[in-house]
């Protein structure tokens, strides 16, 4: 007999925890989608959880040029980039995606996942140090760990706390990284503030602009692009394809010589299937249509308006957001979980986000607007909100 614990009972033990403390993650299978109507257990639902905030997700036009593709190309691209997997649907979307950006280069990835993995294990090693957010997404933490350097935190959104944090280690080859746009909160970082601490301080800067990418900035370019930021302020920018753009991947934006490095040395970009040359096909068609239909962001913005007024008319305690990701804090995971319960009995899907996606006691619903919505949609939303018991508490400071 051997000593040894069990590695399977450990992680059933550890789901159990979970369950007890009615932390349980739920997967449910959603039978079809039809713009912001999804059907669930057979039942309707109105939509307010997916991160197709321009509704290009279903366009025909990314139909369609995802079908001529795989009807001449077929459907996996074979193999990774460098070996034969690279084709020319890729490299039209790269060149595309760079000139979006405003940067020379851009390097796709199979996700932003892997994206954020691989930019952090090309650029750090043992003895850098890697400052972020405390609320950037978990892929940019992630990253960080596996890439050696030292992980220090600031306090959310907090310029003073990241000097800080640099300071500490003011001879170390450093990387600033921090969500452009917060996935669980919806906030924006100080993007010039830091750019100015990380020219000061010699440090790189990297965004991961996941959430801005379409939906912010003049022809959808980002909130790097917002903040009027050139890409020598921000030397690294990371987006991905699965939400404004309404497909699956990610990439890279940088200077030739970055994307050069990381074609050389991001093992999850090396050592990976190329995605299918179909879905770069239909990216390219969805950047098109982010970059010219302003109409998409304008009737988004028009909904976030609509909502944020009609919530402080009921007296809704939205945390401040000013982008399509519009999070009520609820406090307690039962109660958030509770109200997301009640939402879909009334007949709408909006996510419960509880520990540990995001701290504790900070439980929330996570609202996304869409340009899918009607105007209509937005007001039968907060009219079943106005019936929840808990109408939201004031954000803490974190
Ligand atoms: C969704 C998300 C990612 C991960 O991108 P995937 O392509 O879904 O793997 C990375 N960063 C942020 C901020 C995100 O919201």
């Amino acid at each position: 007999m051997s000593l040894r614990p069990s590695l399977l009972a450990r992680l059933a033990a550890r789901t159990a925890e979970r369950e007890q403390a009615n932390l349980r993650r739920r997967l449910r299978t959603i039978d079809h989608v039809d713009g912001p109507w999804l059907e669930l257990d057979g039942k309707q639902l109105l939509s307010f959880c997916s991160n197709d905030y321009l509704g290009l997700a279903q366009h025909p036009q990314l139909i369609a040029a995802f079908k001529r593709v795989a009807d001449d190309e077929g459907v996996g691209s074979g193999s990774a980039h460098l070996i034969c997997g690279h084709r020319a649907e890729h490299a039209a979307l790269e060149q595309a995606l760079a000139e979006w950006t405003g940067r020379e280069r851009a390097l796709l990835f199979s996700t932003g996942y892997m994206a954020n993995l691989g930019v952090q294990q090309a650029l750090l090693s043992d003895g850098d140090v890697c400052v972020q957010d405390k609320l950037n997404h978990a892929c940019l933490l992630d990253g960080a760990k596996l890439s050696g350097a030292e992980l220090k935190r600031y306090p959310h959104g907090d310029v003073a706390g990241a000097a800080r944090q640099l300071a500490s280690r003011s001879t170390a080859a450093a990387l600033l990284a921090t969500d452009g746009v917060f996935s669980m909160d919806g906030d924006m970082a100080p993007l010039r503030e830091l750019a100015t601490l990380c020219t000061r301080e010699g440090a790189t800067l990297m965004v991961d602009d996941a959430h801005g990418l379409g939906v912010l900035g003049d022809d959808g370019a980002g909130s790097v692009a917002a903040a009027g930021l050139s890409p020598r302020e921000v030397p690294v920018l990371m987006a991905t394809l699965g939400k404004a753009l309404g497909c699956h991947g990610a990439f890279v934006a940088g200077s030739a010589a970055l994307i050069e490095g990381l074609l050389q040395s991001a093992r999850p970009y090396i050592y990976t299937t190329a995605m299918p040359p179909a879905l770069a096909a239909a990216a390219l068609a969805a950047v098109q249509l982010a970059r010219t239909e302003s109409w998409r962001r304008e009737r988004l913005n028009s909904h976030i308006e609509r909502f944020r007024q009609g919530a402080a008319e009921l007296g809704l305690a939205l945390m401040p957001s000013s982008t399509a990701i519009q999070p009520l804090l609820l406090g307690d995971a039962d109660t958030a979980l509770a109200a997301a319960q009640m939402l879909e009995q009334h007949g709408f899907l909006v996510s419960a986000i509880r520990p540990p996606t995001v701290p504790a006691g900070q439980a929330r619903l996570r609202i996304t607007l869409s340009a899918t919505h009607e105007e209509e949609h937005v007001d039968q939303l907060l009219e079943a909100l106005a019936k929840l018991p808990q109408h939201g508490v004031p954000a803490p400071h974190v």
